[in-house]
């Protein structure tokens, strides 16, 4: 658990709510057939893969499979503290695709007000495996916490879509949204003082630990293999090709595609 508990002492920024937006359509469009807009039209196609592949429905049922190896493994080693698994809600037990592709279809990206119009719906449906998954956690004898940065205006929904779609320990106790700061940490250590956190699920590394919100130094993948076994043992990675830190690679930087440098964007790119 030592490992675990070194990550769990740094700060976490990144969400849905506060990632990077991807940049509007519409807008970028009248301005010219700039980066922007091609990355813009290319959100189609990450939302389509997100909703409607084969290939994503199967990543997740992949992960929450390696998730029970990797479970189990943990249970087995020594724990001083009842055992806890910490999941994050957006795109790793719960599918917002749907409102993707709603804005992806009318050139539109991500707003706080069309966000908690589809949040407040309370219909994203599970993702695979998820259920499975954290039903077996807790039949192992794991409290299951959702930690995520959705606003504490949406946590009644949040719950309400939750248990409609069967999930375990699905309740305010157990749901931490996010109270004034998106920095996961604080929620994650209250969690770890009376609980040995045996295992994180995520769509972004910034999950597990928020040393990975730093993309500067190789887009963030230098990192990932310096913390390659902790990774492995502790975190299991989801797909999310919509949004997040990931955007942060590209864009965050000054010499960005974000000021339609074209040249830097494809240096980048490896080509
Ligand atoms: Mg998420």
């Amino acid at each position: 658990m030592k490992q675990a508990a070194i990550f769990l002492s740094l700060l976490f920024m990144a969400a849905c709510t506060t990632s990077t937006p991807v940049v509007n359509a519409p807008v970028v469009a009248s301005s010219g057939n700039g980066v922007q807009y091609q990355l813009a039209q290319q959100n189609v196609d990450a939302a389509i893969y997100q909703n409607a592949s084969a290939e994503v429905h199967r990543l997740y049922q992949q992960g929450y499979e390696l998730a029970r190896i990797r479970l189990d493994a943990n249970l087995g080693r020594p724990h001083a503290l009842p055992p806890a698994v910490i999941v994050d809600i957006d795109e790793t037990v719960l599918d917002n695709s749907p409102y993707q592709m709603a804005n992806a279809l009318k050139g539109l990206t991500y707003s706080p007000r069309t966000w908690k119009e589809w949040t407040s719906l309370a219909r994203a449906k599970a993702l695979p495996g998820a259920v499975e998954f954290l039903n077996y956690a807790v039949s192992k004898g794991c409290a299951v916490y959702y930690i995520s940065n959705r606003d504490e205006d949406e946590e009644d929904a949040t719950v309400r879509n939750l248990v409609v779609e069967g999930f375990p320990m699905a309740d305010v106790e157990h749901v931490m949204p996010m109270a004034g700061s998106s920095d996961k940490t604080s929620r994650r250590k209250a969690v770890s003082k009376e609980h040995s956190i045996v295992l994180l699920v995520g769509d972004q590394l910034t999950d597990l630990d928020q040393s990975f919100k730093d993309r500067t130094a190789g887009q963030g993948k230098p990192h990932v293999d310096a913390l390659r076994d902790s990774l492995e043992r502790y975190f299991i990675m989801l797909p999310n090709s919509m949004y997040g830190t990931w955007l942060d690679g590209i864009t965050s930087r000054p010499d960005s595609v974000k000021v339609g440098n074209k040249e830097r964007f494809l240096q980048q790119s490896g080509y």
